[in-house]
């Protein structure tokens, strides 16, 4: 197959890996930066160029989108999807992912555990909404927030409101949510492939830190999940439309609780934490589900 990795850097350990094991397996693999792909919308037969030549022939196409450039990178990925190029996942998909608060909204219709989260827009509504989620300890997120930046613990009912309605003074959308304290400021990343998790890690907070991003200092291990888990991985990756997904859990005290889904998960903790090959578990998949328009949006909705 001829595959497309859509990424701003090739440099990337996840871009790298995705290279390195479709082309083990014997397919051309060619990495296009995101932002330099240029499009022909109006045209019957619609088409993507790069660096002055139209792009032809590939079979796939492998989505690692950041979310500072959501909005032309599924754009690009459309495109192809309008080409009949099958997308690793789809761009509805991404774009829905991107927002948090959608996509908490999606995964509640189908009555997947979340943790209890409000969303309003006056600060004369900032006592109810602190309510809503059973009072202080709670956590605070902005919603374009990446890598934990933009989540504060508020310990205190005083301190939740200051900082409710200081993000609100910013005109920063921000949504409410219960905090999980028995989690140990540990969450669980389900890496799924299909319908399948593939592999699965523990991430624990520094001490005195209650966020387990990587990113933040938290340090990965091996963990077991239980098939309570495992299904909700891979439920909540089904109703996100997502083929490849990387599923945040918190442990409660009531069972798995999603705090995100993830379309573009990093491969560099996740293979090295647990050795295995998730890169050409990826490619495999596409093996399995790739060819030409095989699409079912085909860039629609
Ligand atoms: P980001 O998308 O920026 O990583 P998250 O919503 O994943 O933001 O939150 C960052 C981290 O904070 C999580 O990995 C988790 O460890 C912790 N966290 C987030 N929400 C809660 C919560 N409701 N209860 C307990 N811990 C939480």
């Amino acid at each position: 197959m001829k595959i497309a990795v859509l990424s701003r850097n090739p440099r990337l350990y996840s871009t790298r890996r995705l290279v390195e094991a479709g082309t083990q397996r014997g397919h051309e693999m060619v990495v296009i930066d995101t932002l330099r792909a240029y499009m022909n919308i109006a045209s019957h037969k619609p088409q993507i160029h790069y660096r002055g030549k139209p792009l032809e022939g590939f079979d796939a196409v492998i989505p690692r989108i950041g979310a500072s450039v959501t909005f032309y990178g599924c754009a690009v990925l459309r495109q192809f999807e309008m080409m009949g190029v099958y997308p690793l996942n789809e761009s509805v998909a991404i774009a829905r992912s991107r927002d948090k608060l959608r996509s908490l909204q999606l995964l509640s219709r189908r009555g997947i555990g979340l943790p209890i989260t409000g969303f309003a827009h006056s600060p004369d509504d900032i006592p109810d909404l602190i309510q809503m989620v059973n009072g202080a300890p709670l956590v605070i997120k902005v919603l374009e927030g990446t890598q934990g930046i933009g989540v504060v613990l508020c310990e205190t009912t005083k301190a939740a409101e200051s900082v409710i309605e200081a993000f609100m003074g910013l005109k920063q959308n921000i949504m409410v949510q219960e905090y999980i304290k028995e989690a140990g400021g540990a969450d669980i990343r389900c890496f799924v492939v299909g319908d399948k998790v593939i592999a699965s890690m523990k991430r624990q907070a520094k001490p005195g830190e209650f966020r387990s991003n990587l990113h933040r200092g938290g340090v990965a291990s091996l963990i077991k999940i239980t098939p309570e888990e495992r299904m909700t991985a891979i439920r909540a990756a089904k109703v996100m439309g997502l083929s490849v997904a990387g599923v945040d859990i918190l442990r409660s005290n009531h069972g798995p609780l999603v705090m995100e889904v993830n379309s573009s998960p990093g491969l560099e903790g996740i293979e090295t934490t647990t050795g295995k090959n998730v890169a050409a578990m990826i490619i495999e998949h596409l093996e399995k589900n790739g060819g030409p328009n095989q699409t079912r949006t085909k860039g629609k909705g």
